[in-house]
């Protein structure tokens, strides 16, 4: 009896030391992050990966696509102003994050948003490098909170001005040709003023302000202007520092709101009307408000930017990713070819 319960206590202390060393290998295999990076586990908001620690050796996965930075390059006195939502984190920036965030250095790029919604994205991004400003802007999709984000946008373009010599802006919904914009800028010389953009309206017909808004102008240098829609613009530092001159103790918001236009037209009206420089008017930046899917894929390389509508308004390629609702992620496989995710099994054409 004595002899048997010995043996049994014997072989339950086995048994605790060998759990104990299980355990504690287990642990320390989870702290390596070996283990975890193993984990392919989803979230509940479908993606993998996203609330895992990141070290350079273990990118994350993103719609079941491991993030792979491309040859990263813009001119370092370009800086990039994204502007965002919380509810568009993980539906959006995440996409951004996959494509044509892979091919800037991060900390040539500055997001806006508003809320840590969906935070695993903003973490995700901050880790990488990414600079994220969380404003106290309204969330939502008022004209006067998108003025209160982008007078966000402007306060921070004047806190780094004298470091560049472009600034751009980007909504959540385009996708930046980082080689085209790059090739665009050097090509003029940033000690000019220069406003750069697509102008939305009908060609050649510029907006007409109304004699209401025009009698709060002192001497405006004209009555009509044209503007950049907010989808995608650059201001080069000498205009920039005129604007953000003008809207000192005026800030962008006040304007906004005075006038009461969408920010792009303020941008626009301010730049035209009462500094008296011009817009430049450029194709290559596509927006959803134009027909998307009949651009040619010789056309597509050479755009700076593009964005996505509704279901059937996004470009075509020929190869496309599977489910690419927004024709970003087949896009980013035109012009890099290398990301390992183009030619894996779900990237095959399926048209
Ligand atoms: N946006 C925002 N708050 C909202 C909705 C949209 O800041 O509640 C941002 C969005 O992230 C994007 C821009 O405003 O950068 C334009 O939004 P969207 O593309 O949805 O609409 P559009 O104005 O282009 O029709
Ligand atoms: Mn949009």
């Amino acid at each position: 009896m004595i002899k048997s319960s010995t043996i049994k206590l014997k072989r339950v202390a086995l048994l605790g030391v060998s759990i104990t060393i299980l355990l504690f290998g287990l642990l320390h295999y989870g702290r390596s992050g070996e283990f975890f990076r193993s984990s392919t586990r989803k979230n509940s908001l479908g993606l993998q990966g996203l609330d895992r620690h990141i070290t350079p050796a273990s990118h994350p996965l993103i719609f079941g696509k491991t993030l792979q930075p491309v040859k990263r390059y813009l001119p370092e006195d370009v800086y990039i102003s994204l502007r965002t939502t919380q509810v568009y984190h993980t539906s959006r920036l995440s996409l951004l994050l996959l494509t044509w965030l892979q091919a800037l250095p991060a900390d040539q790029l500055h997001i806006v948003t508003d809320g840590l919604q969906n935070n695993s994205v903003v973490k995700m991004l901050t880790s990488e490098g990414y600079n994220v400003t969380v404003s106290s802007c309204p969330q939502n999709h008022k004209r006067a909170s998108l003025c209160c984000k982008t007078g966000v946008e402007f306060s921070l373009y004047y806190r780094v001005m004298e470091n560049y010599s472009w600034f751009c802006h980007l909504d959540d919904d385009m996708y930046l040709n980082t080689k085209v914009l790059a090739k665009y800028l050097a090509n003029h010389n940033h000690n000019l003023s220069w406003y750069i953009g697509y102008y939305p309206l009908a060609a050649g017909k510029p907006f007409e302000l109304d004699s209401y808004r025009l009698k709060s102008i002192k001497n405006p240098k004209r009555t009509k202007f044209s503007f950049a829609t907010g989808g995608t613009y650059c201001i080069s530092r000498p205009l920039l520092r005129k604007l953000i001159n003008f809207f000192n103790g005026n800030n962008f918001e006040a304007t906004c709101n005075q006038f009461m236009l969408t920010d792009d037209m303020i941008i626009g009206m301010v730049i035209e009307v009462i500094l008296g420089f011009n817009l430049t008017d450029v194709s290559n930046i596509k927006t959803h408000l134009q027909s998307l899917s009949n651009i040619k894929p010789a056309d597509l390389v050479n755009l700076i930017s593009v964005s996505y509508g509704g279901k059937n308004n996004r470009i075509k390629l020929p190869q496309e990713i599977k489910n690419d609702t927004s024709g970003f992620l087949s896009y980013h496989c035109l012009l890099y070819p290398e990301v390992k995710w183009c030619s894996q099994p779900n990237a095959a054409s399926t048209r």
